[in-house]
């Protein structure tokens, strides 16, 4: 496997980029499916700010309505089996692993191969969980790991405990709480956790002008080697 730890010192103007976007979709039966509100936007702004910046993106995209970035290879995936299927594909030839989507955390137990009809009486749905990608990665990658962490509460607390839960060398966490930016919206605020404690804030700005900054700090981190830190 080609990762970071085997390029030279200054091999890393054109960094190799795996970028996750958007919501996945967990189908109850021909019709009908459980997603989110994610819009892939913020995916999106990171693959389009990776490509400005020269660096090589394989996209992984859940159904979205955003246009596809020139220059991006994009695998569309539909649910999250077929995004965990992707991501083990594709993640062993990338040197910076960016898990932006809103995988859905939860799936139907079953799913019924014909409509279900609608019947005058409550219904239940069993759910159970999907395969947590980020928490299924193997410990000693040799790419760099930037998971997202979309809270409406403790947003720190809450990102801070996935960095260690999910073995991430970095989250990125914003406050989906807020209607005025976030989810959906063309603005984003985010504050960036690294493993050593380190942390920064990204103030209210287009998703577009965060996508660049993360794009500079990740490829940053890739160059200074701090994955060393994997398989701890
Ligand atoms: O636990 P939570 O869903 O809040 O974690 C968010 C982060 O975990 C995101 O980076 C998301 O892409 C990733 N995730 C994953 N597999 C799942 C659910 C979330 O990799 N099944």
């Amino acid at each position: 496997m080609r990762g970071i730890s085997a390029r030279a010192p200054g091999k890393f103007d054109r960094v190799r980029f795996l970028i996750t976007a958007g919501p996945t979709r967990e189908p109850i039966d021909p019709v009908r499916y459980l997603s989110n509100r994610s819009s892939g936007k913020m995916g999106y702004a990171i693959a389009e700010a990776a490509l400005e910046a020269g660096h090589e993106v394989v996209l992984i995209s859940g159904p979205v309505d955003v246009t596809r970035p020139r220059g991006a290879a994009v695998i569309a995936v539909s649910t999250s089996d077929e995004m965990f299927a992707a991501v083990g594909q594709h993640s062993l030839r990338c040197d910076i692993l960016v898990m932006c989507a809103a995988v859905a955390d939860y799936k139907p137990a079953k799913v019924s191969k014909s409509k279900i009809k609608k019947r005058g009486e409550n219904i239940s749905l069993e759910l159970i969980p999907t395969r947590d990608i980020l928490a299924s990665l193997p410990k000693d990658r040799q790419y760099l790991v930037v998971g997202f962490a979309a809270e409406t509460e403790n947003v720190e607390a809450n990102a801070q405990k996935k960095l260690r839960d999910k073995n991430c060398d970095i989250v990125v966490a914003n406050d989906v709480s807020r209607a005025d930016f976030g989810m959906e919206s063309d603005e984003n605020e985010v504050t960036i956790l690294f493993r050593d404690g380190e942390i920064k804030k990204i103030s209210r700005a287009l998703k577009t002008i965060v996508a660049r900054e993360l794009v500079k700090i990740f490829v940053n981190v890739c160059e200074k080697g701090l994955t060393k830190k994997n398989g701890r």
